[in-house]
């Protein structure tokens, strides 16, 4: 068999994720925090998988698991294997499985990996920061679970995993790293499209506005002389929502996720107001004319009089782009499994990818989420979707080990 007419087994694909579900299933979905019993179950299982595969598997200090193979040239596939709470069962899971079924189909030049805590139980993207040495042993030891406050280093230990060491980066092994996902919205769906070539990973650009007010009586302070803090807010937020769309690119989107008003009681006026609002766009150009019009609806805030409105940059991420040769690839090999059902599209979610793209050429195939359901435990993706996605993977990874 020539790599070029490589062939997936589309059963054994679906028997193995549907078995990896099974690992702390949910419903139709899967409860597998980092580090929990069936998150390490999971990926005990997916090692011995591996090593039914003809890699040498090994679960290091951080919980990744990396199986691999002799000889060259190579590529890493992978994604993560843990997921949020009470989530779906294709997150993560997808693409280490398309892993390991490209590396079975190919038999050779494909190593795999499950990505340790992508989904942040502890810190975020915990394995893949690990590996490319993005992950201080300060912030290891002061890291604690979201939800239960367990430390890093107990859950670690817990984990058995404590004293091991964590695998790093081997610069020249790889010609690139490639992860499948699903798309996690509804674009493909939405266009009756099949495959995703990823173009790049959005930035994230999160701030801060404060509101200042005078806290006061509810009843005995009159209209005309409040100074109302969360009036302050909710109009600025009315001018994000009515502006933005002026200066945001066709796929940019943004977020009022939490607001706080102080003391937050039925009868004061609150004194103090802040709200969190973060935007993501692939384009640095976007999202400097989306802050721009951030600046000048606080100003014009601040000129109208009333509350004092101040403005904090708290992160402003950089886009990664996918590698070209990969995204090439990805494209050739839709054209052929699925002609003219693809598009070249960014991510709107974050991914290890982003990491990888750091220390080696990487690129990300999507396939349709189901009404664009993600992180709840309905979210799914038709077989024959998940089938034909890691069918094009396989001809994309026999492509650029052949080049
Ligand atoms: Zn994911």
């Amino acid at each position: 068999m020539s790599l070029s007419n490589v062939s997936i087994d589309g059963a054994r694909l679906l028997a193995d994720l549907h078995r990896l579900r099974r690992f702390g299933s949910y419903k139709t979905g899967v409860h597998r925090p980092t580090y929990s019993e069936p998150d390490m179950a999971a990926r005990t299982w997916i090692a011995d998988r591996m090593r039914e595969a003809g890699l040498t598997p090994e679960i290091d200090g951080i919980g990744n698991v990396i199986g691999r193979g002799e000889g060259g040239p190579r590529l890493l596939l992978g994604s993560h294997s843990e997921t949020q709470n009470h989530a779906g069962w294709l997150d993560g899971a997808l693409g280490v499985i398309y892993g390991l079924e490209v590396a079975r189909a190919l038999g050779r030049g494909v190593d795999v990996v499950s990505w340790a805590d992508e989904e942040g139980h502890y810190a975020g993207f915990t394995g893949s920061r690990s590996y490319v040495g993005e992950l201080s042993d300060d912030e290891t030891a002061a890291a604690r679970n979201r939800y239960d406050g367990t430390t890093l280093p107990d859950a670690l230990a817990k984990a058995g995993l404590a004293g091991k060491s964590r695998a790093r980066y081997e610069p020249g092994r790889y010609r690139g790293y490639l992860e499948a996902h699903i798309e996690q919205g509804d674009d493909l769906e939405s266009h009756a499209l099949r495959i995703g070539i990823v173009t790049s990973i959005v930035a994230i650009w999160q701030f801060r506005v404060d509101f200042e007010g005078t806290q006061n009586h509810a009843g005995t302070t009159r209209m005309a002389i409040r100074r109302d803090a969360g009036v302050a807010l909710v109009k600025l937020a009315g001018e994000v929502e009515r502006r933005f769309p002026g200066v945001a690119g066709p796929r940019s989107v943004w977020t009022v996720g939490r607001i706080t008003l102080d003391p937050g009681a039925a009868s004061i006026i609150p004194g103090h107001a802040e709200m969190l609002l973060q935007f993501r766009d692939a384009d640095p150009a976007t999202l400097e004319r989306m802050e721009a019009e951030l600046r000048a609806i606080v100003a014009d805030a601040n000129a109208a009089g009333g509350c004092a409105v101040s403005l904090h940059a708290l992160s402003r991420g950089t886009p990664k782009l996918c590698d070209a040769a990969i995204q090439d690839a990805l494209e050739r090999a839709a054209e052929r499994f699925a002609p003219g059902l693809h598009q070249r599209m960014p991510s709107g979610a974050g991914h290890d990818a982003q990491l990888l793209a750091k220390v080696m050429p990487a690129g990300m195939l999507f396939v349709p989420s189901i009404g664009g359901i993600s992180h709840h435990w309905s979210e799914d993706t038709a077989e024959d979707d998940i089938v034909l996605g890691c069918q094009v993977m396989a001809a994309a990874v026999a492509d650029l080990l052949a080049a």
